[in-house]
């Protein structure tokens, strides 16, 4: 179970099976995507940081309320572009 809300673009309030609601980001690490959960502030974003450090910037490394998020957003694209009906 996810709960997603779009905030600005690629940013999005995610709630995972009923935990704590924390803010993503997609677009942070070079689109690996960044986290406000614990998960992510002690394993993954250390990685990511030492990764960047060292120039490496095709490193993954995301928690459940990332991999869920883009699971779910392939899913519905409309949550990731609204776009308009009709053009002007
Ligand atoms: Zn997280």
């Amino acid at each position: 179970m996810i709960n997603i809300e779009p905030l600005e673009e690629a940013r999005y309030h995610v709630q995972v099976d009923g935990g704590g609601k924390y803010l993503v980001d997609l677009a942070a690490y070079n689109h690996n995507g960044f986290c406000g959960c614990r998960d992510f502030e002690v394993r993954h974003q250390p990685l990511l940081e030492q990764a960047e450090e060292n120039g490496i910037l095709d490193v993954t490394s995301r928690c459940k309320h990332i991999r869920r998020l883009l699971f779910k957003l392939a899913d519905k694209s409309n949550l990731v572009a609204p776009s308009p009906l009709q053009g002007g």
